[in-house]
Formats: structure tokens, sequence, C-alpha cells
């Protein structure tokens, strides 16, 4: 069966889904794999990398030939349905925001498999394309802030003097916030973490970091995620966490509650209390923000209090495909390790009585299988 590997579209997108070393595992599978001439030119692979792991290299994919396409970005409506009836398509697909290509799938008889839908268990982390991406975005976001502080992160001890290493506040400890702590750590600073499930407390201590006790409710949901704070409870985190965010040099904000925009953690006020020259990166930009008038994509200079300079609140947009080469090599790994579960000799067939393949399914056979996106199409 041929598997088509698009080169990527949207603006600024630099990852690609497969790599030279996953096109080795996926025509392992026996799979004959065909790459759009280019597609992994952004992410460090040349054509002739993918012809020699075994990918034959072609100027443009031909939608109706393909059996399999896998993708990074969501397709749009049309690119789904120019695929054939019964073709598989395997990649990101946003289904909350993306219902017209979610509809054009299902129009168009496609069965379709969203990578944020793999379940995250045990048996399906090789597959957790949200873990391995949300991994990249949290070292990265660390980047950014320390580029753009005028201080070091570590301690120094010189003969002209001492340099306080930098204090860094991580709100959010997911994959990504636990990321950005251990990166944080690594560079030098002390770091200190908050957020609202209980495990997390253990998890930061895992990474080197001081957790932040906040007399407030613990609110975790089924499947070890958060829930949303009620409107009280917001109030009080914001109001208990001012004086820790005035006393950092960095905020790193990474906190989302699944299925609704990102908490609001951190005002324009909070913002302005903190020191000039101070950094906030909010890695939930694109999903409304943990911070008060933060903007996907750019960097906003905001005037501290005192009126002595300004704090950079820093909107972070694709983070991952910043960091194209790893972000893909994670990426394809685990879209093909998605792909092996269902391909038998060279033959896509997804068994839909495992798990893994039910909880990620989001089209088939010509209706929507994800209920949540099925509601919000009806
Ligand atoms: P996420 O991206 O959904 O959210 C990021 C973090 O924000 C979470 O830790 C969440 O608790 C936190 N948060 C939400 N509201 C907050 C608030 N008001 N204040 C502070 N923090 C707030 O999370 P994620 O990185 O996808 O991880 C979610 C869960 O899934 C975690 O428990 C993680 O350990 C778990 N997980 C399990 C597996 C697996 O394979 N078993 C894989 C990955 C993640």
């Amino acid at each position: 069966m041929k598997l088509g590997i698009p080169r990527e579209h949207r603006e600024g997108e630099r990852r690609v889904a497969a790599t030279p070393e996953s096109v080795k595992q996926l025509a392992g599978l026996g799979l004959e794999v065909l790459i759009e001439a280019g597609a992994g030119e952004a992410a460090g692979h040349a054509d002739d990398e993918y012809r020699q792991a075994g990918a034959a290299v072609v100027p443009l994919l031909v939608a109706k030939e393909l059996d399999v396409l896998a993708h990074v970005r969501p397709l749009d409506p049309h690119s789904a349905l120019s695929l054939k009836p019964g073709a598989v398509t395997v990649g990101l697909a946003s289904p909350a925001s993306e219902l017209d290509t979610v509809q054009a799938l299902a129009d168009g008889r496609i069965t379709s498999f969203a990578m944020e839908l793999v379940p995250r268990i045990s048996r399906a982390q090789s597959m957790d394309a949200l873990s391995s991406q949300a991994l990249v975005a949290g070292y990265r976001c660390v980047l950014e802030a320390a580029i753009r502080l005028p201080h070091f992160f570590p301690l120094y001890m010189t003969a002209a003097g001492t340099v306080p290493p930098a204090r860094v506040l991580v709100l959010g400890a997911g994959v990504a916030g636990l990321q950005a702590i251990g990166t944080a750590k690594r560079l030098g600073a002390r770091v200190f973490a908050n957020d609202i499930r209980p495990a997390s407390a253990d998890e930061v201590a895992s990474m080197g970091g001081t957790f932040i006790r906040l007399d407030l409710e613990t609110a975790e949901a089924a499947g070890g995620y958060a829930r949303q704070l009620s409107s009280d409870a917001g109030t009080r985190q914001r109001q208990l966490l001012a004086p820790h965010v005035a006393q950092s040099d960095v905020l790193i904000t990474t906190a989302a509650v699944p299925g609704r925009p990102a908490p609001l953690l951190v005002t324009r006020e909070m913002v302005q209390g903190m020191r000039p020259g101070s950094v906030v990166v909010d890695l939930a930009a694109e999903s409304g923000g943990n911070v008060e008038g933060v903007v996907a994509g750019a960097d906003i200079a905001v005037p501290t209090a005192d009126g002595a300079g300004h704090v950079s609140l820093v909107g972070l947009k694709d983070p991952a495909s910043a960091m194209a080469a790893d972000a893909s090599r994670l990426y394809a790994k685990n879209v093909a390790n998605l792909l092996a579960l269902m391909v038998r000799d060279g033959t896509v067939a997804p068994d839909f009585g495992d798990e893994v393949l039910a909880g990620a399914c989001l089209t088939h056979d010509g209706g929507v299988r994800h209920q949540p996106t099925a509601e919000l199409l009806a």
C-alpha cells in the first residue's frame, strides 16, 4: 500500500511526518513510502536521505493514488476531500477547531486518526505526540526566556563579583512544564513551580524544582488531567501567586485544561509588578493564553508599575516547529508506531477492538467516531 508524506503547507511549519529513520521502519512494515520533494528540508533532511532509506521522492503527491497519508498539521477540507474513499490519514487534527476538515474527512469516507486523541496510557506512550511535542516546547520556551533576560541563569562567583542565579517560576507542571523546570535547572536557575493536580508536587521535586503550595482546592479530573477551577478559586490562585510572580526574573506558563480555553493565571497588573527586564513566556498563547494581554507570535514590552523599565511578554507560537529536527524525529516515530499497530504484511487494516486505535480514530465509514467532536458538529 502507498503511504504519502507531504510537504507541510501551514505558514511557519517546519516539521515533517517522516524522517529517513522512520521511513526505514515504515518500509519494513511493507508500505511503499512516497515523499514529496523537499518535505524534510526544513527539518534537516535532504531528499537523497529519504531515497537511501527506501522512499520514492516525488515532485507532487497525487492524493487519489494514496492508501495512507501521514501529516503534521491538520489537513484543510479540500485536501481531505481529494483523498480516495477508504484512505487512512494519521496526523494532528485539532478536532475541536478544524470542524470543516473533520466534516470533509467524514464526507469523503476517510478513516482518520488524530494524534491528539491517542489515549495517554502506558502502552501508547511511544505514540504520544502531545507529550513528545510538549517536551520540545517546554525546552524551547526556557531558551526563549534565557536569550531575552539581561541576566545569567546560573550563579557566577567571579573575581569581579558574585552574580546571583535567576529565579524562574513555572506555572503548570504537565509534560511541557516539567521539561521547562528541568531545562531551567540545567541552566543553573533557581526554579519554583505550581500546579493544581496533587501529583504534580512530587513531579516538580523530581525535576529539581521547588513546589509552591497554595491554600487552594486541588483540581483533578479523570485520566489525571486538570479540571477547571471555579471562578472564586481562580481569583484566589491569582492573588496567592502575585508575590511569587513579582519575585521572579522569568515566568513560564504552560497551564491547560483539556477542552477549555487556557486558564488565566496572571493579570497584566501582576506582570507590571515584576522587576524591569523580567521575561514572561506564555506557552498557552495559542489557546487563549495564561497571561492577560499575551499575543501568540508577538513580543510585547509591558511597562513596569514603577515606570523604571518593561517586562517582555512573549507569546510563543509553534515552539515545537522552531526545533523542527528533533520535534520531527520524535513526531515521526510516534506516527510510525501508531501505523505499526494497524499494518499487517503491508496492508493497513485497523482493528477497532484495539483501545489505542479506537481512541485515536476521528472519522471512519462516513461518520465522526470521536463523540465530543461529533457533538460539536451536530
Ligand atoms: P496539559 O497540557 O493538559 O496541562 C498542562 C498543566 O497545566 C497540567 O499539569 C495541568 O494540571 C496544569 N493546570 C491546569 N490548570 C491550572 C491552573 N489553574 N494552575 C496551574 N496549573 C494548571 O497537561 P499534559 O502535559 O498534557 O499532562 C496532563 C496529565 O496527563 C498529567 O497528569 C500527565 O502526567 C499525564 N500524562 C500521562 C501520560 C501517560 O502516558 N500515562 C502521558 C503524558 C501525560
